[in-house]
């Protein structure tokens, strides 16, 4: 203790505060002395100057100590408190303890020693006392902090609860109008299409070249738009999860190349060639063959229609553990890996500019997607821009009647870059079960 210590000494007897003074000061301690002699001045002297401990009598003339610690306590005045007692005050001591006095030394006892012991073991209580304050005035300020936080958090969990259900009930408007409508549409899409055919057979009366053209036309556009229509009414059933597979034993190989004979005449006029290697032991598969062409179908024709030159390969193969493989190779634009998670998404082209080169809704792989996982299936793809891609999709041969009304979410990649694991689809010529 080499710095110089500000105490103050109240006690109405002189010769004890001058006892304070020599003892502290023969032991060596240096100090600022103030005196006071009653609890009044002492109040108001400790409102304004700052003490590093205080010697009180426990026994000013116009107030007791009991109340007097408690008032500068109350009063929020920090510094450490010596009760000075008379011999006999025990009792009193202990109630000066609990008032909050730092010690107190009996009046006999004013050594030099003691005193320093008593200062300094003050000084040191009152520090830690203060740190302990100090500590847990932060803790307490965290905890409001934290409750603070947990409230905030609260409020704001509640308010996205309360978005996602308003986004869920949007979404079901959406998915049932998307449904109703596409519903609506398909009945006088169909008989637009069954009257141009009508028109078109002789039987009926012969046409000029024009009228034959434009019924052609008709015709043409009219089974286009049913095609969009129809892969809406699917998207909106699988959002829905409304659509059920309809299994059955079919011949896959005889469904593929069914298939690639309803495409042909589109690759040729691009002249592409088409390709079909169908290399499986046993073709019979059990699954739903109007999905299982639907998804050929949609690969098939994306196929031609992201390829400008080259050549289109089908594969039918058998797989280990029961499982076959369907895969689509072109030699096309090719897809950025960055964008192989997306292309599975509903409505999303590479290219969703106004003026973009190649038509369709964005939805053909999204409805893939979910017919495969439906088929508990998996959808691979493997692209480079400028080069071409393979969707190749692995089926269970024999596809399990429970996971026939269920949909899964999301498509698997492998992560590796050029290669990945992905899934498409799309309704061009499909024969949608309504
Ligand atoms: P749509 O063909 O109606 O645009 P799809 O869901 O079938 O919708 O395909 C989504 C997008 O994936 C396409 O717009 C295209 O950008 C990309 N894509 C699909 N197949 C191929 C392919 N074989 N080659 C290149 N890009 C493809």
């Amino acid at each position: 203790m080499n710095e110089t210590l500000r105490i103050l000494v109240a006690d109405d007897d002189e010769l004890d505060r001058q006892t304070v003074y020599l003892a502290l000061t023969q032991a060596g301690v240096n100090i600022e002395m103030s005196e006071v002699s009653d609890a009044k001045t002492t109040i108001s002297i400790l409102r304004n100057t700052t003490f590093d401990c205080i010697f009180l009598n426990a026994r000013l003339p116009d107030q007791d100590s009991i109340s007097l610690i408690k008032k500068l306590r109350d009063a929020e005045i920090k510094v450490p408190i010596v009760v000075i007692t008379e011999q006999g005050d025990a009792q009193i001591a202990v109630e000066l303890m609990q008032s909050g006095a730092t010690d107190y030394l009996d009046k006999s006892r004013l050594s030099s020693a003691t005193l320093t012991q008593v200062l300094r073991h003050a000084i040191r209580i009152h520090q830690v006392e203060m740190q302990a304050a100090s500590a847990h005035q932060k803790l307490k300020e965290s905890h409001e902090q934290l409750l603070r936080k947990n409230q905030e958090l609260e409020k704001q969990r509640q308010q996205i609860q309360l978005q996602n259900l308003k986004l869920l009930e949007v979404s079901q408007l959406k998915s049932q109008f998307l449904a109703t409508m596409s519903h609506e549409l398909r009945t006088p899409m169909n008989a637009i299409i069954g009257f141009a055919q009508i028109l078109l057979r002789p039987k009926f009366g012969k046409l000029t070249y024009q009228q034959a053209d434009m019924v052609e036309r008709i015709l043409n556009n009219g089974k286009h738009l049913l095609l969009l229509v129809n892969e809406v009414l699917d998207f909106a059933k699988l959002e829905e999860g409304r659509l059920a597979l309809q299994p059955e034993f079919f011949d896959l190989a005889n469904l593929t190349k069914k298939v690639v004979g309803e495409v042909r005449s589109l690759a040729e006029t691009k002249k592409l060639s088409l390709i079909v290697k169908i290399n499986i032991d046993n073709p019979v598969v059990f699954n739903d063959p109007i999905r299982v062409k639907q998804i050929l179908l949609n690969l098939l024709s994306n196929a031609i229609k992201f390829t400008e030159s080259g050549s289109i390969w089908v594969e039918v193969k058998n797989l280990q553990e029961n499982r076959i493989a369907i895969a689509v190779r072109d030699t096309g634009i090719g897809i950025s890996s960055q964008d192989f998670q997306h292309i599975f998404e509903a409505f999303r082209q590479l290219d969703q500019t106004i003026t973009r080169k190649y038509p369709g809704t964005g939805l053909g792989l999204a409805i893939i997607n979910s017919l495969v996982q439906m088929m508990g299936g998996k959808i691979f793809l493997e692209s480079q821009i400028g080069v071409g891609s393979m969707f190749k999709i692995e089926l269970p041969r024999q596809i399990s009647l429970s996971t026939t009304n269920k949909t899964s979410e999301g498509v698997q990649f492998d992560g590796s870059g050029i290669l990945s694991t992905v899934q498409k689809s799309r309704n061009q010529n499909s024969e949608s079960r309504t």
